[in-house]
């Protein structure tokens, strides 16, 4: 719940404090970092493990018509030579003929250097792929590719999970994992990086319903953004154009969000028709059909493909979550993180430091850490460690006090209203799970009051 004007978020604020809190650090720091790599400290990894929990959950766990599956990252070249990306798997650059930096001509309004103003070069071509060798002889017969999207490792399967799970369509199946792509230019933090992490589904359809699954996966995924908390307004749709998009892709619409840079692409939703999966029977020799047993017709299935980012939802989470409160005469920064994605479910507090106090609080900090992500935080003031539970998005915090040790009953606090309730220790786990299912703070269980700040001391 936000009390005032929405604030603009700046880039800057989500780095510092994702640095700060340890969400995110450059990687490899101790050595000056490595450009546009990325490490996930403690609270960060916490939160894509969410993120990937929460689409596992949507696209997989509660649907009878979609499967997993991990594929490996290094897959038989000739797949790419199948899919299009050795050959088109790249974005013309012109290089700046005097500081010799290569930009997408994309990103080029004229035709000088945006850093330097140099001359520029005719543009050509790179290949974004990242290789290397297998086994102990680099030759050409022992190139590899690190896997620019997950997708291929989906397609080339599909053969094996339709023998082993006796599928009929419309199925979809659905992966996980890291992707690479030597990027020209990189930036605007975890937006665009080198080595990243995709959500990917490939939904097979017969012929002619596929138009029909396209907008059902549009909405489908934008709704998935908006009930983890994204902010309508901060998402959109964007058709591309028809000279965006790929010769084989039917449709394609991107899911944009509103970063602090700008509106930019957070998901991709495509019709890829039969293009993938013809390419690869043809490359292969292998027949991937499928036989309508209603229709007893053999064709190649379409396929709808939402495909989406782990490290860009994390830091369209991370934007749209972040707040800033007017606090007497300080600022209260906090993360409005949906409870399914917040690091941190609950923190535990003794009000002091004194022995049966913390005696206490430690027992329960044991307790809930067998349901939850908890912590357990004694030092400064309770004002502070409050504080320091907002700004990283902990939804509820737990404060035992001295009377907690006479009556059995501890204080819940909510992050967003900082409204607190009182309630018997025995109905904290089931308390806790349905306000973190979300459960309006105030209805109470047995024994439990509302409680006003201040009264427990
Ligand atoms: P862009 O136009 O921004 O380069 P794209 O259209 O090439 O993206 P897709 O190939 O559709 O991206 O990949 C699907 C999703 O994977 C993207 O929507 C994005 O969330 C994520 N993604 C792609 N490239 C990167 C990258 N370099 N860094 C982080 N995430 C990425």
């Amino acid at each position: 719940m936000v009390k005032h004007a929405p604030i603009k978020v700046d880039m800057e604020k989500i780095v510092s404090l994702c640095r700060r809190r340890g969400f995110i650090f450059p990687s490899s720091e101790i050595y000056g970092g490595l450009s546009s790599c990325w490490d996930y400290g403690p609270l960060g990894v916490e939160l894509k493990r969410n993120i990937k929990e929460a689409w596992w959950r949507a696209v997989v766990q509660e649907r009878d018509d979609m499967i997993g599956l991990d594929a490996s990252i290094l897959m038989h070249p000739q797949t790419w030579a199948a899919s299009g990306h050795l050959k088109g798997f790249t974005d013309p650059l012109a290089e700046c003929k005097s500081c010799h930096q290569r930009w997408r001509v994309d990103d080029l309004a004229g035709n000088s250097c945006p850093d330097c103003g140099g001359e520029l070069t005719e543009p050509r071509l790179f290949n974004l792929m990242f290789k290397t060798f297998m086994g102990p002889i680099e030759d050409e017969a022992s190139i590899v590719y690190l896997r620019p999207e997950t997708a291929q490792g989906i397609f080339v399967n599909f053969q094996n999970v339709l023998n082993t799970t006796r599928k009929r369509l419309p199925f979809g199946i659905a992966q996980i994992g890291k992707a690479f792509r030597n990027e020209i230019t990189t930036g605007n933090f975890i937006f665009r990086s080198r080595e990243f992490e995709q959500m990917e589904i490939e939904f097979f359809v017969k012929p002619g319903t596929d138009e029909e699954w396209f907008n059902y996966w549009l909405e489908e995924r934008l709704n998935w953004y908006i009930k983890l908390g994204i902010k309508k307004e901060n998402l959109k749709l964007r058709q591309h154009m028809k000279k965006e998009l790929a010769h084989y892709a039917r449709e394609c619409y991107d899911i944009e969000y509103l970063f602090p840079m700008g509106w930019a692409e957070l998901e991709g939703i495509a019709n890829r028709a039969d293009f993938d999966l013809t390419q690869h029977a043809n490359s292969s020799a292998k027949s991937l059909e499928y036989f309508d047993d209603e229709t007893k017709e053999h064709f190649i299935p379409y396929v709808i493909e939402p495909s989406a980012g782990v490290d860009r939802s994390a830091l369209a989470f991370l934007c749209d979550a972040y707040d800033e409160e007017p606090d007497k005469e300080e600022i209260r920064v906090l993360l409005h993180l949906h409870p399914a994605l917040a690091p941190i479910k609950v923190a535990v507090l003794p009000l002091s430091r004194r022995e049966k106090l913390v005696a206490a609080a430690k027992q329960i900090y044991a307790e809930l850490r067998q349901c939850w992500m908890v912590s357990y935080d004694d030092a400064q003031s309770i004002g502070r460690r409050y504080r320091r539970q907002d700004e990283i998005g902990t939804p509820f915090c737990v404060t035992i006090d001295f009377q907690s040790l006479e009556d059995e009953q501890v204080t819940i606090r909510e992050r967003d209203t900082m409204n607190q309730i009182r309630i018997p220790i025995k109905e904290l786990r089931t308390t806790l799970a349905a306000k973190l299912s979300g459960e309006e703070l105030f209805v109470l269980p047995p024994g439990g009051k509302i409680w006003k700040e201040g009264e427990s001391v």
